[in-house]
């Protein structure tokens, strides 16, 4: 497959998907937003831009083209032994989406990522366009990951497409607002993280913050111990975002780009004492 077709396959799907729980939100709403659209959106999808452009022009072969590199090359553990095509491809899928699990509990554990991270979080509302808000240099991070993952593991292209589209469509979707019942959260969310199920990971609360963090599986929590069924405040009550940067005026574009190289103990400190001892 060419980096063309690659590119347009996964627009095409992100871009459906998109448009998909977009309506579904205005329709049946989980949430009333706090903030709203109009203020979010803008940044939420400039930082998607700004990411977009980055990767291109910094990492000129992504993940899929490292992938069909290595198959002509034979390198990683799955081009040693001759397996079936499909076998090679759910292993190369899993193991991309535990990596992807491994490197979202880094960012929160190691300070100086989690300072990269936090921007994520730091969304005051929770919606589908949330799940596109990513610090840029996160997300050359996390190519660069994917890129040592399918050289060390010599995970198919194909897989690397399917993983990348699952991983996109799987972040808008669990990021939504969009209104499920119950019997069908359950259901679902044996098989992929649902919106009500990732929601609880952007809590103000910091222990509710630490838990879920499976973007697309929903299995690795559960076997690590960070699953986390419901919000404690329910998900009407609870508050999103962080303790810091709770200002409006950081729901701008630039002040997402900058929010890793302020100081966060310095906002903390500088905030009202009610506010403070709120944020604890
Ligand atoms: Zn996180
Ligand atoms: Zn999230």
């Amino acid at each position: 497959m060419d980096a063309n077709s690659e590119l347009f396959i996964r627009l095409g799907a992100a871009v459906g998907i998109f448009l998909a729980l977009a309506l579904w939100e205005v329709f049946s709403p989980r949430r009333t937003l706090t903030v709203g659209r109009a203020r979010r959106w803008p940044s939420n999808l400039g930082i998607l831009l700004v990411d977009a452009v980055l990767v291109r022009l910094l990492i000129p072969v992504a993940a899929v083209g490292i992938a069909v590199i290595a198959a002509e090359r034979g390198w990683g553990l799955l081009n040693i032994a001759r397996w079936p095509a499909w076998l090679e491809a759910l292993i190369g899928f899993f193991v991309l989406d535990l990596a992807i699990y491994g490197q979202h509990v880094a960012f929160h554990k190691v300070h100086i990522l989690w300072r990269l991270h936090r921007m994520h979080h730091a969304d005051l509302d929770i919606d589908v366009s949330t799940g596109l808000r990513f610090h840029p240099i996160e997300i050359i991070l996390s190519m660069l990951i994917k890129i040592a993952v399918v050289i060390l593991i010599g995970v198919p292209a194909v897989a690397v497409v399917i993983f990348e589209v699952a991983l996109n469509a799987t972040s808008m979707f669990n990021h939504s607002n969009a209104a499920m019942p119950q019997w069908l959260d359950r259901i679902v969310r044996l098989l992929v993280v649902t919106p009500d199920m990732h929601r609880v990971h952007h809590s103000i609360k910091r222990d509710e913050t630490d838990s879920n963090f499976g973007f697309n599986l929903p299995w690795w929590d559960r076997l690590f111990g960070t699953y986390r069924a419901q919000p404690e405040s329910g998900h009407e009550g609870m508050t999103i975002g962080l303790p810091i940067f709770r200002d409006r005026r950081e729901l701008r574009l630039d002040r997402l780009i900058t929010q890793p190289f302020r100081n966060d103990a310095g906002e903390v400190a500088r905030a009202p004492r009610a506010q403070r001892e709120k944020a604890g």
